[in-house]
């Protein structure tokens, strides 16, 4: 299933270009076109779900497919090696802002404190 205006759909079926640097037949991984590290990616399912915890609910093997999507292309690469970061933003306080469920894949440098309130001491 897809849904016409998403943009990661779009993504999918072609009709926006993206820089892609991996995929297999049910995930691809693409440039952040705004990166907030060296290496930016987003590594999405070629199907429509809006965020992680709908892909739980009613496609978790999606989940699975990505994240050895992500083994593979860290493994191909030096960022497993190097080290990297996985992150999911669900909803507004997260600051989602593409409603097709995607994980950022951030590395290729030492990474700042993960949050911006991560002064705060307590994890609630
Ligand atoms: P989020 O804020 O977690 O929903 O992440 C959405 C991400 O999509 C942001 O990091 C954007 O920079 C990125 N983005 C938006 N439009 C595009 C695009 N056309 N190609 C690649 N990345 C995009
Ligand atoms: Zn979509």
């Amino acid at each position: 299933m897809f849904e016409e205006d998403c943009l990661f759909c779009k993504i999918v079926r072609g009709e926006i270009p993206a820089k892609k640097v991996f995929e297999t037949k049910d995930v691809i991984a693409f440039n952040d076109i705004y990166p907030q590290a060296v290496e930016h990616y987003l590594f999405i399912h070629r199907e429509h779900t809006k965020n992680a915890n709908s892909m739980v609910a009613q496609k978790p093997e999606h989940l699975t497919a990505i994240f050895k999507a992500i083994r593979e292309f860290t493994q191909q690469t030096y960022l497993e090696t190097s080290g990297f970061r996985v992150v999911t933003n669900i909803g507004a306080n997260a600051g989602q802002t593409v409603f097709h469920t995607h994980f950022h894949v951030l590395g290729g440098e030492k990474l700042g404190t993960f949050g911006s309130n991560s002064t705060k001491s307590s994890i609630h």
